[in-house]
């Protein structure tokens, strides 16, 4: 039986993209939610060798510092013929400077090396473990993914990260071309919601489990 998640929780991310795609799936259920920049907190190492290792790390260093029950989510792009790389390396990809024009253009750089140019050679998904971590030690995990290709050039300005490069199996657009609404593509009112991407699927699990409606 999982545990209910209720009152204040603290968003384990100090990704300004993660935070505010978090807070807006949490939106729905009533809890109110500080982010561990606000309260101060700082960034654990992620010395994990897994994305639920890393979560659940994050989660647990926040949970620990402010004595709330704390949310976080680990996640990468996996890029199939760079063996899953960058994979957990995601955001170092991009440097202290965070510069993830570059990243992608490193990413494109090895694919052109390795001569993958058709859809098939240039798959990818997107993995999100998300972990709710409580300060007496209980935790719940969560994981989704999403399956797609790389394209270049980048394709739009919205989102974070690797979104321009990512066009979702099944779709004409690439997250950089989404609104975060179409992104998560979470209907709440349906009984059957679809969720699109790797957080979102992963949340729609974690709301079954430790979330109820209006909190
Ligand atoms: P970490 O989980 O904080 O180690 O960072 C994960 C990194 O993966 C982010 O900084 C992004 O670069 C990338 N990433 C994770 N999820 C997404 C997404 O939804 N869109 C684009 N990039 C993402």
């Amino acid at each position: 039986m999982s545990r209910i998640l209720t009152g204040r929780v603290v968003i384990a991310t100090h990704n300004p993209g993660k935070l505010a795609e978090m807070t807006e799936l949490l939106e729905p259920f009533g809890v109110e939610t500080v982010s561990a920049g606000e309260l101060g907190l700082p960034e654990p190492d992620e010395t994990g060798t897994m994305f639920a290792e890393n979560a659940s790390i994050k989660a647990r260093a926040a949970a620990r510092a402010s004595g709330l029950p704390a949310f976080s989510d680990d996640s990468g792009v996996c890029v199939e013929a760079l063996d899953g790389a960058p994979g957990l390396f995601s955001a170092r990809w991009a440097g202290p400077e965070k510069d993830f024009a570059a990243a992608m253009g490193r990413i494109e750089d090895e694919l052109a090396r390795r001569g993958a140019s058709s859809s098939a050679a240039r798959r990818a998904h997107f993995v999100s473990a998300l972990v709710v971590a409580w300060p007496d030690g209980h935790e719940e995990l969560f994981e989704g993914r999403i399956h797609g290709e790389l394209v270049w050039p980048p394709r739009g300005g919205r989102g974070f990260g690797y979104d321009p490069m990512f066009l979702p199996e099944g779709h004409d657009r690439t997250f950089g071309e989404m609104s975060s609404e179409e992104k998560h593509g979470i209907d709440w009112q349906s009984p059957a919601p679809q969720p699109l991407s790797h957080r979102a699927r992963a949340f729609l699990a974690l709301s079954q489990a430790c979330l109820r409606p209006g909190g």
